[in-house]
């Protein structure tokens, strides 16, 4: 019995959704989850927000893909035809799985044996599990022959993992989310937690409340805000400005922590002569923020008995996004406030295993544990393990390969079949008219989903996968925290677990893959990537995931608790100390102008989830959240003439969305905020595909657009 209905049983699991990783347990009855209810996990204690409470219905949808579908000959990919879904019978044809699978990877492969090996590409999912993305990159290295693969992570942190695998040698958190209740001070940066990390979001309510000074940096004032002792709400594209101007009033007030600096960082004299020429005084002109709260919440920080950072993609979205990620690094270090409790830096991560999908290795430049495919010896001990020579050159990241799609038919590199599992380009990359094009250039691409989404509407093969509740694996949240979620329900009609597609695919690519075991062989492939990963997780089996649920890493030994702190002694980089790298300012872009001139950032909203291809389909979240919003400060909509819910078009030199507006006065004068859920006013249209150097992340969070009364 739960609540006042009798049901069949319950599958403890984890959200399928942000970061955070909520434990929770389905209620299932006939074969239908009938409730969620939260669980005691480390990273959530029970809570639950709207999402994983309430956003579960969308695995019953009418419009689950539950056949693997054949686009039908001579049906064009037009790419401007995405936007009204539920069409797709007059593009596909119904096939069974073994026509489909031949299809899928016999073309990859006579593709690959007619052009080469760097034609092919993939893209995982943060969405699946670590098996599958595993797997999947292990498909792309060994089978397509390649390091073409990437996933979202390219689209959210890929800046700041450039900065922390730089500077402290490891690219995850430092520190966990419920350790602000150890914190004196904590900075919220580039960060709406309240709506992208919401239980997060309740530890640092509760800390608040105990004491603990927030301070909110970001251009919009979002709810974080009620609960903040300052905000410093700073330009648009102004962070290095704001955060070198706190280096220098701790550097100029004589606030470093000097011993810290001399046995634990190097670089710190190049990094005192860089923030020379940012006193708060001029800064305060750029960045908008008056130089007296920057001196005092700098002091603040830097004198708290701990002090912690955590970011978003406010920070990482930009051309400069790693060096903004280089000054908060900067700012931990030279004040001693990391590698001790409730002090470090975080990261919040987005989606439920974009950490564990990165760890994975479902990133281009790097195999499993973070090891370089330029590395000889790390792609040695690979080619020995996985008995297959490999690729030494990084492949192409997730904008790059729609470039690589668009490249020259003499270009040996040009990239034409592509495997997507999980992921939707077509909705979630920068400049979509571009990223559409491209992926309807492909020669073939094959989808793998559980919805017709954007993307998959423009494959040549379409194959019915698994939700989340529908299978067994684990999931890596922004704690370093890995937890197994177990399957609650079947597949619907013939959709298979995104585990046996994949085998499937290798095995028709001429791999002898064949993982034994319940659900596809999971916990044999677990395994392995815990033999690949041994420096970090091979104290986490799979009988001890089972037990426990969730394990944080690193974690070596079978009795080793985990580390919920580290850098306490030394960095993971090769001389043990953090490497500070001064950043100067560098523009965005695309700044704005007459012609543009308002400035467009994107983002999530609290019940929708990217995309939205699942969110949307779950009957609570589209009641609360059914259309898009762009989101003006009320002064903007005065100037304009009209009133909230009227309707106006936001163009950009790329493209073009009608919208409604919705008052926020946190959003500032000369911005707008839309998020990227839905496909009937995707912002993607308009976002500028410039990428950071660094971590080639698009610049979502910043472009120029116009804004006219009226639309369609
Ligand atoms: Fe799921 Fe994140 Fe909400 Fe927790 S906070 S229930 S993980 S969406």
């Amino acid at each position: 019995l739960v609540g006042n209905q009798v049901v069949d049983r319950e599958v403890d699991s984890v959200c399928p959704f942000c970061g955070v990783g909520c434990l929770l347990t389905y209620q299932v009855k006939d074969e239908k989850i009938v409730s969620v209810t939260g669980r005691d996990g480390p990273a959530n204690h029970n809570r639950l927000c709207v999402k994983g409470r309430f956003g579960f219905d969308y695995v019953e949808h009418a419009q689950r893909l539950t056949k693997p579908l054949i686009r039908k000959a001579g049906v064009p990919k037009d790419s401007h035809e995405i936007s009204k879904p539920g069409h797709w019978s007059e593009v596909f044809r119904e096939a069974s799985w073994e026509e489909a699978l031949m299809l899928a990877a016999g073309k990859l492969s006579s593709l690959k044996a007619q052009y080469g090996n760097k034609v092919l590409a993939g893209f995982g999912s943060a969405k699946g599990t670590n098996e599958e993305a595993y797997l999947f990159q292990k498909l792309v290295r060994i089978g397509f022959g390649s390091n073409n693969v990437d996933h979202c992570t390219r689209l959210c942190h890929a800046s700041s993992v450039a900065a922390l695998l730089e500077g402290v040698g490891s690219g995850a958190v430092s520190n966990q989310v419920n350790d602000v209740e150890h914190a004196g001070l904590i900075i919220v940066i580039g960060s709406n937690p309240t709506a992208n990390h919401p239980v997060a979001a309740t530890w640092m309510k509760n800390a608040a409340k105990n004491g603990t000074k927030i301070v909110l940096m970001d251009p919009r004032i979002t709810d974080i805000g009620k609960y903040a002792w300052r905000t410093m709400q700073f330009k648009p594209d102004t962070d290095v400005a704001l955060l070198n101007a706190m280096l220098f009033t701790i550097v100029e007030e004589g606030l470093v922590d000097q011993e810290f600096i001399e046995k634990r960082a190097s670089n710190f004299e190049a990094l005192r002569e860089n923030v020379k020429n940012y006193s708060p005084e001029k800064m305060a002109l750029i960045c908008g923020v008056s130089a007296s709260v920057i001196r005092e919440v700098a002091r603040a920080y830097a004198t708290s008995k701990a002090s912690m950072i955590l970011w978003g993609m406010g920070v990482s979205q930009h051309v400069h996004g790693t060096d903004n990620a280089r000054c908060l690094i900067a700012l931990a270090s030279v004040t001693g406030q990391v590698g001790k409790p409730g002090s470090g830096l975080h990261p919040l991560r987005g989606q439920n295993n974009v950490q564990g999908a990165s760890d994975a290795g479902l990133i281009p430049m790097m195999f499993p544990n973070y090891q370089r495919v330029t590395d000889d010896s790390a792609r040695a001990w690979f080619e020995n393990f996985w008995a297959s020579p490999l690729d030494k050159d990084p492949g192409y990241t997730v904008v790059e390969i729609m470039h690589q799609i668009l490249a020259d038919d003499s270009d040996p590199h040009k990239i034409r079949g592509m495997y997507i599992m999980g992921e939707n380009p077509a909705m979630s990359d920068p400049d979509l008219n571009h990223a559409r094009h491209a992926l309807a250039s492909l020669e073939h691409l094959v989808v793998q989903d559980i919805f017709m989404t954007e993307t998959a509407w423009l494959a040549d093969v379409v194959l019915p996968a698994s939700a989340w509740p529908e299978k067994t694996g684990t999931a890596s949240n922004t704690d370093r925290m890995v937890q197994m979620g177990r399957r609650a329900l079947n597949p619907p009609g013939d959709a298979k677990p995104d585990l046996w597609i994949i085998q499937q695919i290798a095995q028709r690519m001429g791999l002898n893959w064949n993982y034994a075991g319940a659900e596809s062989g999971v916990a044999a492939v677990y395994e392995e990537m815990r033999q690949a990963m041994h420096t970090v997780i091979s104290g986490i089996s799979w009988e001890r995931l089972e037990l426990e649920s969730s394990v944080t890493y690193p974690c070596l030994t079978a009795d080793d608790p985990g580390q919920p702190t580290v850098f306490i002694e030394h960095f993971d980089t090769k001389d043990g100390r953090v490497h500070l790298v001064p950043a100067d300012i560098v523009p965005a872009h695309e700044r704005p102008d007459e012609e543009f001139p308002f400035v467009l950032i994107t983002g999530r909203q609290l019940e929708h989830w990217h995309t939205g291809s699942m969110t949307r389909r779950a009957t609570v979240l589209d009641a609360i959240e059914p259309i898009a919003t762009v989101s003006m400060h009320g002064e903007d909509i005065a100037k304009l003439g009209i009133e909230a819910g009227a309707v106006v078009t936001v163009q950009s030199r790329r493209g073009e969305v009608a919208i409604h507006v919705r008052r926020d006065d946190g959003t500032p004068v000369g911005a707008i905020f839309i998020p990227f859920a839905y496909y009937e006013a995707a912002a993607n249209l308009m976002t500028n595909a410039a990428l950071d150097p660094f971590g080639k992340i698009p610049e979502f969070k910043y472009c120029a657009v116009r804004v006219i009364v009226g639309g369609d």
